[in-house]
């Protein structure tokens, strides 16, 4: 049983509304297909009194002092764990991952928004030493860059939101959210935590809507200072070229094909288990998803073997309805024509599907576990993200060869490696290029280190305190006394 909302709103200006002056859209659970709820979709009317809200508002919150900012981003935080279970509820409902990876999304949301509000505390500028005797002072601080466009995907649909909001508020940014089209009360429950936790009207403001034409109309605007965008690279790029072309300030989190080097001196049990357990959190739905796997030709065969076995024997279904299910749906039916056109191009007669493969029969948008055996370089899954449940392992003989096969695409997320070996596992840390490198272990996220890539996947950083000064501008007074 869930508690969806009886009714999807936007919030404007201090006001929750729940029509949208350009119609509505449907919302689906994609575990049973259905129609879940009917979300309000904003007019350029309803965006620019969303706009004028932030600007308003903008003046008194970026004057508040950062004790202030936190009290308030701490008891958001606090009410976000309070409220997990429930929002827990939603996020299953919208999207289709089972309740446990739901609660740990939001409770890991809440230490995300708690760090960065202790950075409003904590965060200082520097005292530059001067070079002549007429200066007395070199003064950097960092100031809240404006009114935040805040862009956000539907995998991770309370986190994504909450790190964008937590730098944004906490830098003394006001902002205008608009989360993905399918998962709109997930979001909406999160701004009530920050309308309940005392925000002022105007502060954060979240709008529905087509995301193409909405979003052209906030970066457009003269009032939006800056824009944070996740998803995917192709919608980063037009997106980074409107903000350029209006000079907005732009951080795109894009999408990622992460490789997993595993060498010869890796702890083989260890690492296949966390590397198949990892893969299909989230159905694979995940930008720094372990995908593509480089195997040591001496532990290839068993690799393959024990990862296969584990993709056959995940439990999938409808996470809402069985709690013992450990694979939800994908987001929608258009997952499932991806994953279909992965699977259809392994490369010729080269790669073997050894797991799954196929969309399972029946209501909701479900596909199997799927592994791929020895994909040829040239096929879809070794160049294209798939963003779903399909992993690819391919053999290698040198370790310098799978450093190349791993650094051969243009996205650079997440990369990890699997070795006992000291210095292999020092050489692997330095040659992988990404944003963020994990070596015996598949976790690169934590409240407070930076979160980013390089190259298609994207520039800047969530999280840490990268996240909070990517919603400030810096600036320099420079002070001489009086009279020189
Ligand atoms: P999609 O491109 O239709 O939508 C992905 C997201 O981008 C949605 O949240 C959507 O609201 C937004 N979006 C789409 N067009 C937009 C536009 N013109 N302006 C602003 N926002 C826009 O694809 P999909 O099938 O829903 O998702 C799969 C793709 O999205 C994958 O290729 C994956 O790379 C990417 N994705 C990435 C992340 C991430 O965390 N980096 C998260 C979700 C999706």
């Amino acid at each position: 049983m869930t508690s969806y909302p009886a009714t999807l709103q936007m919030f404007i200006d201090g006001e929750w509304i729940a029509e949208g002056e350009a119609g509505t859209m449907a919302v689906l659970n994609p575990a049973t297909g259905g129609v879940i709820g009917h979300c309000p979709k904003a007019s350029p009317a309803q965006l620019d009194r969303a706009l004028k809200a932030a600007g308003d508002a903008f003046p008194g919150w970026s004057r508040t002092s950062g004790a202030e900012r936190h009290a308030v981003l701490r008891r958001a935080a606090d009410l976000m764990r309070e409220r997990a279970g429930d929002i827990a509820k939603v996020i299953t409902a919208e999207m289709g991952k089972p309740r446990a990876q739901a609660v740990g999304e939001i409770t890991s949301a809440a230490d995300v928004i708690d760090f960065l509000g202790e950075e409003a505390k904590r965060r200082g500028g520097r005292l530059i030493p001067t070079r002549g005797n007429q200066l007395i002072a070199q003064i950097v601080t960092h100031e809240p860059i404006g009114p935040a466009v805040l862009l956000t995907p539907w995998n991770f649909p309370v986190n994504l939101p909450a790190k964008k909001i937590g730098g944004a508020l906490a830098a003394g940014c006001t902002a205008i959210l608009k989360p993905a089209e399918n998962t709109p009360a997930s979001a909406q429950m999160l701004v009530q935590c920050f309308v309940d936790a005392g925000l002022p009207k105007g502060v954060l403001n979240l709008v529905h809507g087509d995301p193409g034409p909405v979003a052209e109309h906030l970066i457009a605007s003269p009032v939006t200072r800056k824009v944070s965008f996740t998803g995917s690279t192709a919608i980063g790029k037009q997106l980074g070229a409107l903000a350029a072309s209006h000079m907005k300030r732009f951080t795109p989190e894009l999408g990622g094909h992460a490789p997993v080097i595993v060498s010869k001196n890796a702890e083989l049990e260890r690492a296949v288990m966390m590397c198949a357990s990892t893969k299909f959190r989230n159905a694979g739905q995940v930008c720094v998803s372990p995908t593509r796997f480089l195997v040591a030709r001496e532990i290839y065969d068993r690799f393959v073997a024990e990862f296969a076995r584990y993709a056959s024997g995940l439990k999938v279904g409808d996470a809402g309805a069985d709690e013992t299910v450990e694979m939800g749906p994908l987001a929608h039916a258009r997952r499932i024509a991806a994953m279909e056109q992965v699977v259809a191009d392994t490369g010729g007669n080269r790669g073997e599907v050894v797991a799954g493969g196929k969309a399972i029969a029946g209501s909701g948008f479900f596909f199997e576990p799927t592994v791929i055996a020895n994909p040829a370089p040239d096929s879809r899954f070794m160049t294209e993200e798939p963003f779903g449940p399909v992993a690819g392992i391919v053999p290698f003989d040198a370790i310098e060869d799978a450093v190349g096969i791993a650094n051969s695409l243009r996205y650079g997320l997440a990369a990890y490696a699997f070795s006992a070996n000291l210095d292999e596992a020092h050489y692997l840390g330095r040659a992988l290029r990404a944003g963020m490198v994990g070596i015996n272990q598949l976790i690169v996220s934590s409240p407070e280190t930076p979160f980013g890539g390089v190259g298609d996947s994207g520039f800047g950083s969530e999280g840490g305190e990268e996240g909070y000064l990517a919603f400030t501008d810096t600036k320099l007074v420079m002070m001489a006394k009086a009279g020189g």
